[in-house]
């Protein structure tokens, strides 16, 4: 294997949660077995230390009772010692004369000396060690004339007695940190297995292009699987961004034509004239038709924005009666030269937060062709009112209406209705008020009859609602 592959295997998240699983593991038994050896050595020590107290107890109580022969007569019958072996027992005189010593077989010279310091030290308690396995253990107490009683055994030292303990922890370690390195590789692929998903997502997507591709969602609730809903989200909101350019620049690319060749034509008649005019007319022309294109692109552009919920919306609380009646103040004169009556009824105020300078253009544009599409003598009537939390805009015409198998592709960009070549207009105004409108989290809808005229209906909430990611 080569160093680079070990590095990548290295720097593999599963692999090192499956690690830091394993080691976490085998470091929680270790410290479970270190408690538990602490434990084990400590009540052993505890009970032997109980039998020799007891013993010691004995002792001192027949010796007060009784006396020094009934403390040596019980020393040295064997039930004293039969189950817990031989015992060492030794009374001294208040000048420290020994006045009983009874010593097992195995009992040392050289513990003499210690007991003997235990004997003027005062220690209740004395610890001699005997060999590699055993020890001694002493206690002591003063009687009554004086005299120090001092009973002893030897006992397995608790290390001996642990020895087996110990080995079978090196025995279960081993397979501990493998049993942990195995359930913690186990843990981490399942754990990890939305994060490859969304690597192979992303990897198919930069691959083979395929915007469609998703991550396979499923209904759990931890960190990862809301990851790749969040990541899906992302992929949808990306997809549509991108559809939504490529349909303009495809649109655009198509209405672009017309204007471009009617200017290449005016600079090419121009060009092949003698006199002053007609330059001066193509390039009026020119200028008019550069015009028309610039103002396609800034609202292909506005419209993209605001249906990807990119529009900055400069949000106030405005009165959209007020609003509107600005923008009134313009159409009725246009409206007068056409002989088109007006009537506007607003019911109040009717505040919300809005951005007023997109909310003028889309209530313009309604207007607008309100007034383009109906005819001389026509009339055309706004309500403004509040309903539920939103406020309702309504603007009607008894025009020329849509035909009802236009009515749904009225909203598309850069439609026009066959009844409206005559008039002028890019097929921009609707698809801009829709995004618009929504973007503010509001709808337009249209009811109309053709020949009999048309009612476009705004609803805009009345506070700014928090969008949710689509
Ligand atoms: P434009 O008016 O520039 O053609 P719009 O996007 O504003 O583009 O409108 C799209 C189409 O909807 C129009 O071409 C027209 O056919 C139809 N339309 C819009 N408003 C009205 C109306 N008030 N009355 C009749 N038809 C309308």
């Amino acid at each position: 294997m080569s160093s680079g592959q070990l590095s990548r295997i290295w720097q593999s998240f599963a692999v090192r949660l499956s690690l830091w699983f394993a080691a976490t593991f085998t470091v929680s038994a270790a410290i479970l077995f270190a408690l538990l050896y602490i434990l084990l050595t400590s009540f052993f020590e505890q009970s032997e230390r109980e039998i020799v107290q007891a013993r010691l107890k004995e002792c001192a109580a027949v010796y007060e009772s009784r006396g020094l022969p009934a403390l040596s007569d019980l020393v040295h019958r064997t039930e004293f010692d039969e189950n817990e072996g031989p015992y060492f027992v030794r009374v001294t005189g208040p000048q420290r004369s020994v006045l009983l010593l009874v010593a097992p077989q195995d009992w040392l010279r050289t513990a003499e000396r210690a007991v003997d310091e235990n004997d003027s030290n005062q220690n209740t308690w004395l610890q001699i060690p005997k060999d590699d396995r055993s020890e001694f253990i002493v206690a002591r107490t003063v009687l009554s004339d004086g005299s120090t009683l001092q009973v002893g055994r030897s006992i397995h030292r608790s290390e001996t007695l642990l020895r087996p303990f110990l080995s079978s922890f090196v025995l279960v370690m081993a397979p501990t940190f493998l049993l942990g390195l195995v359930g913690g590789a186990v843990f981490a692929h399942r754990a990890t297995a939305p994060v490859r998903e969304i690597m192979r997502t992303a990897r198919t997507i930069i691959n083979t292009g395929n915007l469609a591709e998703r991550v396979p969602e499923s209904q759990a609730q931890g960190e990862l699987a809301e990851l790749a809903r969040q990541f899906n989200r992302v992929l949808v909101k990306n997809q549509n961004l991108i559809l939504g350019m490529r349909e303009a620049l495809d649109n655009v690319a198509h209405d672009l034509r017309t204007p471009l060749t009617r200017m290449r034509g005016s600079a090419e008649l121009a060009l092949q004239s003698d006199s002053e005019s007609p330059k001066r007319e193509a390039l009026a022309d020119c200028i008019e038709e550069s015009d028309r294109v610039l103002t396609m692109l800034n609202t292909l552009m506005d419209i993209t924005e605001a249906e990807h919920g990119m529009m900055q919306l400069h949000r106030e609380r405005r009165s959209v009666s007020a609003l509107l009646e600005d923008v009134l103040e313009v159409y009725r004169l246009i409206a007068e030269e056409k002989k088109i009556e007006i009537t506007a009824n607003c019911e109040g105020p009717c505040y919300a937060d809005v951005d007023p300078n997109r909310i003028q253009q889309a209530l313009a544009n309604l207007l607008d062709n309100a007034v383009k599409y109906t005819a001389e003598g026509g009339r055309i009537s706004i309500v403004c009112s509040v309903f539920a939390d939103n406020v309702l805009v309504r603007v009607k015409d008894n025009g020329i209406g849509i035909p009802i198998a236009e009515q749904p592709r009225i909203w598309d960009r850069l439609y026009r209705g066959d009844k409206s070549r005559g008039q002028r207009g890019l097929g921009l105004g609707l698809s801009l008020v829709k995004a618009v409108v929504e973007a503010h989290g509001g709808r337009v809808t249209v009811q109309s009859r053709e020949g009999a005229g048309s009612e476009f209906s705004v609803s805009l909430p009345v506070g700014a609602k928090v969008e949710a990611v689509a």
